[in-house]
């Protein structure tokens, strides 16, 4: 028999944000297809109607898209098994649910919720066991004649008494569980909606999925979805449960570590390259090598699953701080000074700079995007001078070589023809040689001047190119001025 076309699915439930271990699975699922040609399907899981949260779908097209994890199938593009929208299909959940009913592998259930309460207190010591499968016995001809009287009812499904379930996992291996464990799960609400539960296993029986990928969490509800299978007579998927993500420490990844979802990432200054490249490590390794930069591009091609482990996955924020570095050092120049003219554009605002001398100089330098403002927040603010702060021990410059120093360069500059970084450094080699001073005297002393500082990204020249001919003079002049009037008093 030929193989089957490898068909992988994203469900999530739009009920916030996207968060890492989303965007993983989301991930995964979509390499999975890829590598073995297969598609990959969106599936809206829509059933928890109290939990919606407005937007929530628009959030998760969106971080697709960014992260460039394009589906073959869901509900905007449509395709052979729509529609993808689990609030859209009501109907077959319904028909489904109603058969396994007639063939005595479900039941309806009329217990209040005021019941269901009271079980659930007195059963909580260790051996809970859930639902006590009261309505379990009752008379089909009772219950269709009580449901026929307008009695609200979910509909449960039938575990097996005795035995066990056993299941196979990709990643975790064989898992058996004993069937007394196992609640008889409901299946359809009250509210006539589905449960996650049934949903999830109806669809993805009828859309064709042939691998299940997603959260550990989910591995103790797979022998209550087997069963479903088995009892359909439907062909079991491979199930794919992936590791926990934990902080550092150790503990399950939340809040208190830092970012938890792909926009706090975003907004945290990280590019959706590097993310996505640090979620792909978070529980998979390539095994032959210890290459950890990898582009989803690679990605496509080597992907595996027996690359998988299922050992916690730990989010190292130093990790995707490294990747992010990496990924602003490696990025096309005209992306790069794109992304720093958007910070920029809004500090600098009215005052003219260079943008390309500015990517440059912060290319080497830049860890977060969010970092960007505060690194450059002293270009467009007027340096202020002390006295102190000329005195350079390992130039040897002090206040009064950089009043001479820059008394004689200010003129020169002001001369140049053009305001390039090949005419300051000319201009500034020249200086030292004619004034037979040492290039640190030089250049510290401009850099003093233009920025108040003694560290700065880039040195003398290329801020002197950023802030452009007006803005540097100006300064230049300014520490002259400070300088002299200062000159007495102090030395
Ligand atoms: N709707 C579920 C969720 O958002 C999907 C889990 C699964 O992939 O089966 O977690």
């Amino acid at each position: 028999m030929a193989e089957a076309i490898v068909r992988t699915r994203f469900a999530p439930s739009p009920t916030g944000i996207m968060h890492i271990g989303n965007l993983r699975s989301a991930l995964y699922e979509y390499l999975i297809a890829r590598v073995a040609g297969g598609h990959f399907i969106l599936r809206i899981e829509d059933t928890d109607r109290e939990r919606l949260v407005e937007g929530a779908v628009e959030a998760i097209y969106k971080t697709l898209r960014t992260c460039g994890i394009h589906h073959d199938e869901g509900p905007d593009i449509g395709g052979p098994s729509a529609p993808y929208v689990q609030s859209e299909r009501l109907p077959i959940y319904r028909r489904y649910a109603n058969d396994l009913v007639k063939q005595g592998d479900a039941y309806p259930c009329f217990c209040s919720i005021e019941r269901l309460a009271s079980l659930h207190e007195e059963q909580s010591g260790d051996d809970f066991i859930g639902y006590d499968r009261h309505c379990r016995e009752i008379d089909p001809a009772e219950a269709a004649a009580r449901i026929e009287k307008g009695e609200q009812y979910v509909i449960r499904q039938k575990m097996p008494l005795l035995g066990e379930t056993s299941f196979s996992d990709a990643v975790y291996g064989t898992i058996t569980v004993d069937n007394k464990t196992l609640e008889d799960q409901v299946l359809i609400k009250s509210d006539g909606y589905p449960t996650y539960n049934f949903a999830n296993v109806v669809d993805d029986h009828l859309m064709g999925i042939t691998h299940v990928v997603r959260g550990s969490e989910y591995l103790s509800s797979t022998p209550k979805y087997n069963l479903l299978y088995e009892t359909f007579g439907w062909e079991i998927p491979v199930y794919v449960h992936l590791p926990l993500i934990v902080g550092e420490d150790g503990r399950k990844l939340s809040k208190r570590h830092g970012a938890t979802s792909f926009d706090e990432l975003i907004e945290a200054g990280y590019l959706p390259e590097a993310i996505i490249n640090m979620i792909a490590f978070l529980g998979w390794s390539p095994g032959n090598t210890t290459r950890e930069n990898f582009t989803l591009e690679e990605l496509e091609s080597a992907f595996t699953i027996s690359g998988i482990s299922k050992a916690p996955a730990v989010f190292s924020y130093k990790k995707l701080d490294w990747m992010n570095e990496q990924y602003i050092k490696n990025m096309p120049e005209d992306t790069w000074i794109a992304m720093v003219k958007e910070k920029a554009d809004t500090l600098f605002k009215d005052q003219p700079y260079d943008a390309a001398m500015l990517a440059r100089v912060l290319k080497e330098r830049t860890t977060r995007l969010s970092d960007i403002p505060d690194t450059i927040a002293f270009m467009v603010e007027t340096p202020t001078y002390a006295r102190d702060l000329f005195k350079l021990k390992r130039a040897k410059l002090n206040a009064e070589k950089a009043a001479d120093i820059l008394a004689a360069l200010i003129p020169d500059m002001e001369a140049l023809q053009s305001w390039d970084e090949a005419s300051i450094h000319d201009l500034l080699e020249q200086t030292i040689a004619t004034q037979n001073r040492k290039k640190g005297e030089i250049m510290g002393a401009v850099r003093l001047a233009l920025s108040g500082r003694t560290v700065t990204p880039g040195g003398a020249i290329e801020l002197a190119v950023i802030l452009g001919r007006d803005v540097s003079l100006s300064h230049m002049k300014n520490a002259l001025d400070f300088l002299n009037e200062t000159d007495v008093t102090s030395e």
